[in-house]
């Protein structure tokens, strides 16, 4: 582990010690349940988790992306569902509002969101489409007077659906462009909005105790002031969030592999086979050694994505590398520790069974694998060849 400055030390040990002690006992149940976690949504409420990155003037704790980052990644070292919970709330449905509202968005939305007790979502996917956001999209937005009036559905949309929910991010078309160019706006829809219908939750793979549901616009009307920021930036607002939600995610990923080396570390002592702890066995040991190097190489690709990022430099290639590398490492990293446990890494009762099941995920959410080649690709100019 990199050494942190002593705040973010102090920050990381507390939140290590909330996954261990409140977290861990009881995630396993309520993943099995598929129920969301509000009573720990609410500690790390009062933690102030949801406000690190805000600043203190709009009710957060003046900390930094980095600082969530690290929340994040002791977290997934626990659970990913709390962690994507924590992840979506700030990096997608706070951050928007901080970065492009108006200070009445500001005024609005930012205490709630940044002390837990509203949850923001950011709904970019639709149905049609979200690897090519633009080609997929077919939501719009008319203005109507001075109404927003909203067509169209989302899917896969994060957070959307709880009973803590407050804010929606759509990205919907708003026009055509001079050169025929679709026009992409954001504009925030509050739960509860008439025309704004939430789905039952998906049934997924992993990620059981995240809310994640599709939504629909029928002639939804919001007031013309929800447009976050500008008319027509929403193209380029989804972009730069993106590039800042990758760092978030390829911190979750860090997490989830560095879970799989603790999980995999406490077992080989314990069990034996052929006369032995199976960790005296070197191919066990070498498995270990490997998932120790991918998960130490990934945090490093993060720590550095997002140290250019706070220095106010370029890091969309860094943050795509970080979160590919690091994806990879949570995906090999949970096949090699289920390997290890045998069996038991098959039974819902040890944790790397769930790791297993929610680091697939890694690899599609914020952009595919394939999204992160093509983003490092056209960074190195390949893409105009
Ligand atoms: C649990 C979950 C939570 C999510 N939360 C949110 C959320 O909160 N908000 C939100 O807006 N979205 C959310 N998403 C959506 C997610 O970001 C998308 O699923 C993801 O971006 C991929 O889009 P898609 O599913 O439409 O796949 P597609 O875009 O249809 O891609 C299908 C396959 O084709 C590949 N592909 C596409 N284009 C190319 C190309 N040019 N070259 C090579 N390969 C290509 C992709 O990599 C992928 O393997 C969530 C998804 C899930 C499953």
């Amino acid at each position: 582990m990199p050494k942190l400055a002593e705040e973010y030390e102090d920050l990381r040990k507390t939140v290590e010690a909330f996954a261990r002690d409140v977290v861990a006992p009881v995630i396993g149940d309520l993943y099995e349940r598929e129920e969301f976690p509000y009573d720990i949504v609410r500690q790390m409420g009062a933690m102030g988790l949801f406000g690190l990155p805000i600043p203190e003037e709009h009710g957060g704790m003046g900390g930094d992306y980095f600082a969530l980052c690290l929340a994040l990644e002791e977290l997934a070292r626990v659970d990913s569902s709390v962690s994507i919970t924590l992840e979506a709330a700030v990096s997608l449905g706070a951050m928007p509002i901080y970065r492009f509202g108006t200070a009445e968005q500001r005024a609005e939305w930012l205490p709630r969101l940044a002390s837990g007790e509203a949850l923001g979502a950011f709904g970019l996917t639709e149905p049609g489409g979200g690897s090519d956001v633009p080609g997929g999209m077919r939501t719009t937005a008319v203005l109507d007077g001075d109404e927003w009036v909203i067509n169209g559905s989302k899917a896969f949309i994060t957070n959307s659906g709880t009973d803590i929910t407050g804010v929606v991010g759509v990205a919907a078309i708003t026009g055509e462009r001079e050169n025929g160019k679709k026009e992409i706006s954001t504009i925030l829809v509050p739960s509860g909005t008439p025309g704004f219908t939430v789905s039952k939750k998906y049934s997924k793979v992993g990620w059981n105790c995240s809310d994640t549901r599709e939504l629909s616009f029928t002639d939804c009307r919001v007031p013309a002031a929800n447009l976050l920021g500008e008319r027509g930036r929403g193209y380029a607002q989804f972009l730069q969030t993106l590039d800042e939600g990758r760092i978030a995610i390829a911190a979750l990923s860090v997490g989830l592999a560095q879970g799989c080396v603790d999980e995999s570390l406490r077992y080989v002592h314990e069990r034996r086979a052929f006369g032995h702890p199976i960790g005296h066995y070197q191919a066990i040991q070498f498995k270990i050694a490997d998932m120790e190097v991918r998960t130490h190489t990934a945090r490093l690709a993060y720590h550095h994505a997002a140290e250019l990022m706070l220095a106010g430099e370029p890091f969309k290639k860094e943050a795509a590398i970080a979160k590919l590398v690091s994806s990879n490492a949570a995906m090999d990293n949970a096949r090699d520790a289920t390997q290890i446990f045998g069996g038991y890494g098959f039974m819902n009762e040890y944790p790397v069974g769930r790791f297993y099941r929610d680091a697939k995920i890694l690899e599609i959410g914020e952009g595919t694998s394939e999204v992160q080649r093509m983003l490092i690709a056209r960074e190195l100019g390949l893409s105009s060849l």
